[in-house]
């Protein structure tokens, strides 16, 4: 049987396991949020103002419920990652500081120097190609009708998967980035280069993260997107339902200006959606179902995009538990991604093998519409590709070869397994680097 199975003790999931929300004071059992009300969590000033930027303040908020030994090592993981930390009240209070290091959202937001593995040697900062697709800067122009724009740099939650964390939330002691924040003097100039762009229809308003936009950036970049004859569908992409439901709930002026959008293109007959990320069950919570309801009531569509993940949703109960409960609070699980081919992440990665697997196993546990497909984003830019769709896949030396015929005619694409996973021999053969590219070109033969 699949270690996917039996990786972890318990067996199946409760058939209604997916209906029970969290709604204890979790934060509480933080020494440093102990008496902080339920009102005062609820705040998303508070929780902006109390998030997680720097180690020291872990150690401060947690006082005695955290080792030495833990802190030494999240020390060393801030010299190795390339992403700073920053996580918000709600995420911090939910990891399980009893058994941090194998913790899901631990994982997620704040990386130990014990955990990294040497970097696949096939991966690049910009693995997805997305600058090479960028006809003016914070725009990517890389299927014919949609494009992906990019107006802010920062996040309220800063994820140690991030595929651009070449670029988001700032410099860190192993990289150094050239921008921070919201450069809304450029924005212009990728509404020009869109209103002369008759083939666009789908914008995706990404980043870092539109919740760090501010109300009057929402409406001013909802307005001339929708103003634009030929764009059709807007998304606005943010992770803060998950890790910050807490805005949602209680920032009126920006849940008022994404309706506003929201409503201006349903006037002019287009949509206007948000996509989301939850990765793990963990982060959900009654906080999580209000904030839902909330957005549900106002007419707006939620999609998620889960990013797969070792030790945070690679099993079948969770992957399945996830599913099921974004369904029920009426978010679409739309994609599960394989973990993009980007430096400082490859203790985070799985197999492709793993992915095909789960996608199976999940599979007829929901409805269809309410399902996820699995994709795996082609590195050098070839777009999202079903993770099936391979045209060959050497999973004894973690090889697989694909094409995107609509998107680059022509061109050959390749995602690699994460080296650890693959037995010993396999291992020493990408070690010599003749070996290894004899086993490369030996898969796009036989493609
Ligand atoms: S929220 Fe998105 S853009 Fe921001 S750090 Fe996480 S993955 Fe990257």
């Amino acid at each position: 049987m699949s270690t996917l199975y039996t990786q972890k003790d318990h067996s199946k999931i409760p058939e209604l396991e997916h209906r029970n929300f969290r709604n204890d004071d979790f934060w509480t059992k933080i020494p440093g949020w102990a008496n902080i009300t339920r009102g005062e969590f609820a705040d998303f000033r508070w929780q902006s103002k109390n998030s997680i930027k720097k180690v020291d303040q872990v150690e401060k908020i947690l006082g005695s419920r955290v080792t030495k030994e833990f802190m030494d090592d999240l020390r060393m993981g801030q010299k190795k990652t390339p992403m700073n930390i920053r996580i918000t009240p709600y995420v911090f209070s939910l990891i399980n500081w009893d058994d941090p290091l194998n913790d899901p959202l631990r994982k997620q937001f704040l990386p130990v120097g014990s955990q990294f593995l040497p970097d696949h040697p096939m991966d690049q900062e910009d693995s997805l190609g997305e600058d090479t697709d960028s006809p003016v800067p914070m725009l990517t122009h890389r299927y014919p009708d949609k494009v992906l724009f990019l107006p802010t740099t920062i996040c309220p939650v800063y994820c140690s998967y991030c595929t651009r964390s070449r670029i988001i939330g700032g410099s860190t002691e192993s990289v150094e980035k050239e921008t921070y924040g919201a450069n809304q003097k450029k924005w212009d100039d990728v509404f020009a280069y869109l209103a002369r762009s008759p083939l666009v229809e789908d914008v995706v308003v990404s980043g870092g993260d539109a919740y760090m936009l501010t109300p009057a950036q929402i409406k001013y970049i909802g307005e001339n997107l929708l103003k634009i004859p030929h764009i059709r569908r807007i998304r606005l992409a943010t992770k803060g339902i998950a890790i910050f439901p807490q805005k949602v709930l209680t920032d009126d002026e920006w849940v008022g200006a994404v309706k506003e959008v929201h409503d201006l293109g349903r006037a002019f007959g287009k949509q206007v959606v948000i996509h989301t990320h939850f990765s793990s069950p963990n982060e959900i919570t009654k906080w999580s179902q209000m904030a839902m309801d909330r957005l549900f009531s106002l007419g707006i569509t939620v999609r998620n995009q889960a990013v797969l993940q070792e030790g945070v949703n690679n099993h079948v109960d969770e992957m399945v538990l996830l599913t099921r409960q974004l369904g029920f609070m009426n978010i679409q699980p739309y994609y599960v991604y394989m973990h993009d081919m980007v430096p400082g992440c490859e203790h985070l990665r799985t197999t492709l093998k793993e992915g095909e697997e789960l996608e199976k196993a999940v599979r007829g546990t929901t409805a269809g519409f309410n399902t996820p497909t699995f994709v795996c984003d082609l590195p050098g830019g070839g777009g999202k590709r079903h993770i099936a769709s391979y045209e060959y896949y050497d999973d004894e030396n973690g090889i697989s070869v694909w094409k995107a015929p609509y998107v680059k005619k022509d061109q050959m694409f390749l995602y690699f397994d994460p080296i650890h996973k693959l037995s010993e021999d396999a291992q020493k053969r990408w070690a010599n680097e003749g070996d290894r590219n004899a086993m490369i070109e030996e898969a796009k033969k036989k493609a």
